[in-house]
This record gives C-alpha cells, sequence and structure tokens, in this order.
C-alpha cells in the first residue's frame, strides 16, 4: 500500500462508517496508580496434565514462565516489576497478554523439547488490569500471591508425596489434608518422607521476582543513580518541559538497556524493596 491505507475504498463510503470509530474510547486509567496486569494459564490443570507437567511442580514449566516474563519485561520497557507462581504472572502497567502468550509458545521447544505442542492444545492466557492507588496496596497484592505460593506449594507438596511416595489414593490423601495447618504439613513431609520443607527449591517457595538490574546497583540509598532517582530530582510533574521530554527518552532508552533478572526471594519484608529503590518509584 503506497500512500493510502484506504484507496479501494471512496472517501463517501468511509464517511459513512466512520462513525464506529467514535465507539472506541480511550483508556482512561487513574494517574498516579500502580497498574497490575495479573496473566494467568487458560486451563492449565488440564494442559498440564495434556503435557504431562511433572507434579507436583514441573521446573521446566515454571522457567518457562519465567523466560517469557524476561521477554516481556525487556519488549516493554515501561514495566516495572513481574512476580509469577505457577501458571500465573502479575505485571505492572499495560502488559501485553499477547507478548507473553507469544514468547511462551516461541519458547515452549526449549523447555519441552520432547513434547511438542499440539494445534488443538495451545497454551493460552487471560489477563485483568487492577489499579492500586498507593505503593502499600501494591505491596500488599505482591504479598498476597507470594502468600498464596507458600500455601499452595506447601499443600502441593505435601499431597503428592501422600499419593507418590506414601501410596494414599488422592482422595484419602485430600481427606487427611483437610483442616490441617501449616505446621501439620510440615511435620507430614518431615515424619513421614523425611522431608524439611526448608530445604525445597527456593522457586517453588517463593516464585519469581523479574525486574531490572541496573549496573550501578547499589545499597538503598544511593537512588539519585537510579533512572527514576534523576526522574525525581530533574522533572517537574507539572509542566512537560523539552528537558524533560529528552530525559524520559533517556530514562527508557536506559531501561531498555539494563539487565531483566529473576531472583526467588522474600518479597513481603522491606529487605528486598530497600536494596531496590528503583523498582518502585
Ligand atoms: P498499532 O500498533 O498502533 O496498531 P500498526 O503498525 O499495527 O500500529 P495499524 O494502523 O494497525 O498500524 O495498521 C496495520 C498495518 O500493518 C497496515 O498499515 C499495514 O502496513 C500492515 N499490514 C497489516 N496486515 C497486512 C497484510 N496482510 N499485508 C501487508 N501489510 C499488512
Ligand atoms: P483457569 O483457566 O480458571 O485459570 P486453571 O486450570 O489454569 O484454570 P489455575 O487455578 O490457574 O487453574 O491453576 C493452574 C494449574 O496448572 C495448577 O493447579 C496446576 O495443576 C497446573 N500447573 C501450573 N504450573 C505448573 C507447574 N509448573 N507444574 C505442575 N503443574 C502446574
Ligand atoms: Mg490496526
Ligand atoms: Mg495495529
Ligand atoms: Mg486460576
Ligand atoms: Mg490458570
Ligand atoms: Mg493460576
Amino acid at each position: 500500500m503506497a500512500n493510502s491505507k484506504y484507496t479501494p475504498v471512496s472517501v463517501d463510503r468511509f464517511a459513512l462508517y466512520e462513525y464506529v470509530k467514535s465507539f472506541e474510547q480511550t483508556d482512561i486509567l487513574l494517574p498516579a496508580t500502580w497498574i497490575v496486569v495479573r496473566i494467568d494459564g487458560r486451563g492449565f490443570h488440564k494442559l498440564s496434565r495434556k503435557y504431562r507437567f511433572e507434579k507436583p511442580t514441573d521446573r521446566r514449566a515454571l522457567e518457562l514462565m519465567n523466560a517469557a516474563a524476561i521477554e516481556v519485561m525487556k519488549e516493554l520497557p515501561d514495566l516495572n516489576v513481574a512476580y509469577g507462581v505457577s501458571d500465573e504472572y502479575s505485571k505492572l502497567v499495560s502488559t501485553i497478554v499477547s507478548t507473553f502468550t507469544a514468547c511462551y509458545i516461541y519458547k515452549w521447544q526449549s523447555f519441552f523439547p520432547s513434547t511438542p505442542l499440539e494445534p488443538s492444545h495451545l497454551p493460552t492466557f487471560d489477563g485483568r488490569a487492577v489499579l492500586y492507588p498507593s505503593i502499600k496496596n501494591l505491596r500488599d497484592y505482591l504479598s498476597w500471591r507470594q502468600v498464596d505460593c507458600h500455601i499452595n506449594n506447601l499443600y502441593n507438596t505435601t499431597y503428592w508425596m501422600m499419593v507418590q511416595r506414601g501410596g494414599m489414593s488422592p482422595t484419602d490423601a485430600e481427606k487427611e489434608l483437610q483442616g490441617t495447618v501449616s505446621s501439620d504439613k510440615n511435620e507430614i513431609l518431615f515424619k513421614r518422607f523425611g522431608i524439611n520443607y526448608n530445604n525445597e527449591p527456593e522457586m517453588y517457595k517463593k516464585g519469581s521476582v523479574v525486574y531490572r538490574q541496573f549496573q550501578f546497583e547499589s545499597p538503598a540509598n544511593d537512588r539519585a543513580d537510579s533512572p527514576q532517582g534523576k526522574q525525581g530530582e530533574d522533572m517537574g510533574y507539572d509542566l512537560e518541559s523539552e528537558t524533560s521530554r529528552t530525559q524520559r527518552e533517556k530514562q527508557r532508552k536506559l531501561r531498555r538497556k539494563a539487565n531483566v533478572v529473576v531472583e526467588h526471594v522474600d518479597i513481603i519484608k522491606d529487605d528486598f524493596w530497600k536494596g531496590r529503590p528503583w523498582i518502585l518509584s
């Protein structure tokens, strides 16, 4: 198509139909809020059976989720942080589910070389956006996901040990676990199977947090060195001047160049955030 996209259609007919464009509404998102887009695999319970994910936790599947999240972070420099558990991933700011899905499918074969995808069972994801007005809300959201990760992982680890190594039927295992608290499950793991839950892989217990690592990474008070620290100093929030635009472009470039890393650490306590102040600024 050379000059006009619409050459095949006459101008009048175009005008006749063009009004439908006004139905498109600008996505109005509250300013000064944190946008979390949570991505979750659709029907992954079934999909994990179809492709024989190892139970309770298939490391390849988690690493594939992480790899897709890293690609999305690289692709969309506006994202600040991503946190993943099981078949879900939570991201800040305009994450695009399709970018995630595309990367996930593209990378599938490196993680499951002997289990090719079948066209009738392709992985897809749903995504929902939630706005959180304060950093506290946002951190509480992430804490909530990490607590959920711990609860599910402890349950799944115990359940599958009872079934796989304890020879119990799924129904019996489920029944016995009903109403138990964490310490009960820890005890079952330890007494019956000699497993100390604390020694389970960090990725399973804590999930995965993905963020940008900047070269000048550093002790907590080194803030001025981070792109956002500079922004705080040099940029007025009211008027967007020429310099602030240039400044912002510079920051985007910095963000693009930064290394994207994955860690399996506590994100509930302050330490993680204090040591990486640029993530939530
Ligand atoms: P945005 O991300 O904002 O949607 P865009 O680059 O996708 O930007 P569109 O207005 O959606 O722009 O237009 C899609 C463009 O993609 C077309 O102008 C054309 O250049 C190209 N394109 C789409 N489908 C085809 C096709 N089948 N063959 C050749 N070019 C195509
Ligand atoms: P929905 O479409 O409503 O999200 P779902 O089947 O995906 O349904 P979820 O609550 O999202 O249900 O749970 C995801 C399920 O996927 C888990 O219960 C587990 O069975 C499976 N799963 C996800 N990741 C892994 C993994 N790494 N190893 C083993 N199983 C996994
Ligand atoms: Mg288009
Ligand atoms: Mg387009
Ligand atoms: Mg779900
Ligand atoms: Mg799901
Ligand atoms: Mg899920």
